[in-house]
């Protein structure tokens, strides 16, 4: 199959949903403030995972910056690289502490309406502890 041409951004474009503000109300800044609860599984200074509310396969945790980024668009348009690579490198040590990385994960992270993004601070989901299936449903 050919992928479809990409129509180049045109320059100092801004990010589509880099200019959405940040709601400190959504409910992983309130789990970052220890106002709700979460399971744990992996912290450190940039990062914070735990396990997902509505698990969707035996492993299914969630990996999310401590700063206040809207989503996927959002980090990767505003985090310093610092935070950037702290964040790639804390999804690969949970992955590998969760014991997945040999048998094999998915890792997704919904960005806007069309993903059906639900809450507002950007996530990576990692799913794993079974045969995962296709991406995405065929239609
Ligand atoms: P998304 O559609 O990518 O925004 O997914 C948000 C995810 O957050 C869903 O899988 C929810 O089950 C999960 N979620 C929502 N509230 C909580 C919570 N309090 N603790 C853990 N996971 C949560």
């Amino acid at each position: 199959m050919r992928a479809k041409a990409v129509p180049a951004l045109p320059k100092n474009s801004p990010a589509p949903a880099a200019n959405v503000a940040y709601d400190r109300n959504n409910v992983f800044a309130r789990i970052l403030r220890g106002e709700i609860p979460c399971q744990k599984v992996y912290e450190d200074e940039h990062v914070l995972a735990f396990n997902d509310i509505r698990p969707q396969a035996p492993v299914h945790v969630l990996v999310i910056p401590k700063g206040e980024y809207v989503s996927f668009d959002d980090f990767a348009a505003k985090a310093p690289a610092t935070e950037q690579a702290a964040f790639v490198a804390a999804v690969g040590k949970v992955a590998r502490q969760l014991g997945v990385a040999e048998s094999g994960f998915r890792i997704l992270a919904n960005h806007g309406a069309d993903a059906n993004q639900e809450v507002p601070h950007f996530h990576v989901h990692i799913f794993g502890g079974k045969r995962l299936g296709r991406m995405l449903p065929r239609e």
